[in-house]
Protein backbone atom coordinates (compact mmCIF):
# COMPACT_ATOMS: atom_id res chain seq x y z
CA UNK A 1 0.00 0.00 0.00
CA UNK A 2 1.33 3.10 -1.20
CA UNK A 3 2.30 5.57 1.68
CA UNK A 4 1.59 9.61 1.72
CA UNK A 5 4.17 12.04 2.37
CA UNK A 6 3.47 12.26 5.54
CA UNK A 7 3.87 8.85 6.33
CA UNK A 8 7.64 8.69 4.79
CA UNK A 9 10.89 9.67 5.99
CA UNK A 10 13.25 10.36 3.43
CA UNK A 11 15.45 8.27 5.55
CA UNK A 12 13.19 5.18 4.29
CA UNK A 13 13.24 7.09 0.41
CA UNK A 14 16.78 6.95 0.43
CA UNK A 15 16.53 3.33 1.83
CA UNK A 16 14.73 2.46 -1.08
CA UNK A 17 16.90 4.50 -3.74
CA UNK A 18 19.61 2.21 -2.47
CA UNK A 19 18.13 -1.21 -2.33
CA UNK A 20 17.06 -0.42 -6.22
CA UNK A 21 20.68 0.49 -6.86
CA UNK A 22 22.27 -2.24 -4.90
CA UNK A 23 20.08 -4.95 -6.55
CA UNK A 24 21.05 -3.79 -9.89
CA UNK A 25 24.86 -3.30 -8.98
CA UNK A 26 24.95 -0.06 -9.74
CA UNK A 27 26.71 1.30 -6.97
CA UNK A 28 29.42 1.49 -9.67
CA UNK A 29 27.63 4.32 -11.49
CA UNK A 30 26.75 6.70 -8.83
CA UNK A 31 29.24 8.88 -8.38
CA UNK A 32 28.93 13.20 -7.86
CA UNK A 33 29.37 13.60 -11.56
CA UNK A 34 27.05 11.36 -13.06
CA UNK A 35 24.47 11.98 -10.38
CA UNK A 36 24.39 15.26 -10.91
CA UNK A 37 24.45 15.23 -14.77
CA UNK A 38 21.51 12.39 -14.34
CA UNK A 39 19.51 15.17 -11.82
CA UNK A 40 19.74 17.76 -14.24
CA UNK A 41 18.59 15.45 -17.37
CA UNK A 42 15.71 14.52 -15.44
CA UNK A 43 15.04 18.38 -14.59
CA UNK A 44 15.55 19.26 -18.27
CA UNK A 45 12.64 16.24 -18.80
CA UNK A 46 10.10 17.82 -16.61
CA UNK A 47 10.47 21.36 -18.77
CA UNK A 48 9.86 19.15 -22.20
CA UNK A 49 6.54 18.55 -20.69
CA UNK A 50 6.48 23.02 -20.76
CA UNK A 51 8.08 23.91 -23.65
CA UNK A 52 6.75 26.06 -26.42
CA UNK A 53 3.61 26.57 -24.27
CA UNK A 54 1.90 29.56 -22.80
CA UNK A 55 1.06 29.35 -18.58
CA UNK A 56 -2.58 28.89 -19.99
CA UNK A 57 -1.33 25.98 -22.29
CA UNK A 58 0.59 24.72 -19.09
CA UNK A 59 -2.58 24.78 -16.69
CA UNK A 60 -4.84 23.05 -19.45
CA UNK A 61 -2.21 20.31 -19.89
CA UNK A 62 -1.48 19.75 -16.22
CA UNK A 63 -5.93 19.32 -16.26
CA UNK A 64 -5.10 16.15 -18.55
CA UNK A 65 -4.55 13.44 -15.63
CA UNK A 66 -2.07 11.38 -18.32
CA UNK A 67 -0.15 14.26 -18.23
CA UNK A 68 -0.31 14.81 -14.90
CA UNK A 69 0.93 11.13 -14.13
CA UNK A 70 3.66 11.81 -16.87
CA UNK A 71 4.80 15.16 -14.81
CA UNK A 72 4.60 13.51 -11.62
CA UNK A 73 7.17 10.73 -13.08
CA UNK A 74 9.37 13.53 -14.13
CA UNK A 75 9.57 15.03 -10.36
CA UNK A 76 10.03 11.82 -9.23
CA UNK A 77 13.42 10.68 -11.30
CA UNK A 78 14.55 14.35 -10.21
CA UNK A 79 13.66 13.16 -6.32
CA UNK A 80 14.82 9.97 -7.14
CA UNK A 81 18.53 11.75 -8.18
CA UNK A 82 18.40 14.08 -5.10
CA UNK A 83 18.23 11.61 -2.72
CA UNK A 84 20.47 9.12 -4.76
CA UNK A 85 23.18 12.25 -4.51
CA UNK A 86 22.31 13.08 -0.97
CA UNK A 87 23.26 9.72 0.05
CA UNK A 88 26.23 9.40 -2.42
CA UNK A 89 27.72 12.65 -0.49
CA UNK A 90 26.36 11.62 3.11
CA UNK A 91 24.62 14.87 3.06
CA UNK A 92 21.16 15.43 5.42
CA UNK A 93 18.89 16.21 3.29
CA UNK A 94 16.29 18.12 5.92
CA UNK A 95 19.09 19.81 7.42
CA UNK A 96 20.30 20.85 4.30
CA UNK A 97 16.73 21.96 3.16
CA UNK A 98 16.22 24.04 6.26
CA UNK A 99 19.72 25.67 6.42
CA UNK A 100 19.29 26.79 2.95
CA UNK A 101 15.14 27.90 3.44
CA UNK A 102 16.87 30.37 6.49
CA UNK A 103 19.16 31.86 4.16
CA UNK A 104 16.22 32.43 1.70
CA UNK A 105 14.53 33.99 4.93
CA UNK A 106 17.56 36.37 5.25
CA UNK A 107 17.77 36.67 1.57
CA UNK A 108 14.20 37.46 1.08
CA UNK A 109 12.74 39.27 4.10
CA UNK A 110 8.96 39.27 4.61
CA UNK A 111 9.15 43.18 4.89
CA UNK A 112 10.76 43.85 1.20
CA UNK A 113 10.05 40.49 -0.90
CA UNK A 114 6.77 40.40 -0.10
CA UNK A 115 4.94 40.32 -3.62
CA UNK A 116 8.01 40.81 -5.65
CA UNK A 117 9.53 38.32 -7.77
CA UNK A 118 12.49 40.39 -7.81
CA UNK A 119 15.86 38.70 -6.95
CA UNK A 120 17.23 39.21 -3.29
CA UNK A 121 20.24 41.06 -5.26
CA UNK A 122 17.71 43.66 -6.25
CA UNK A 123 16.13 44.03 -3.49
CA UNK A 124 19.12 44.66 -1.34
CA UNK A 125 19.34 47.58 -3.47
CA UNK A 126 15.94 48.75 -2.91
CA UNK A 127 16.92 48.91 0.65
CA UNK A 128 20.07 50.97 0.14
CA UNK A 129 18.13 53.67 -1.48
MG1 LIG B 1 12.58 11.09 -16.70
Amino acid sequence: MPKSDSETTISELKDLVRSFVEERDWRQFHNGKDLAIGLSIEAAELLEHFRFKSVDEVTQLLADPAALKEVCHELADIFYFVLALSDHLDIQLSEAFREKLEIARERYPVELAKGKNLKYTELQKGRKS
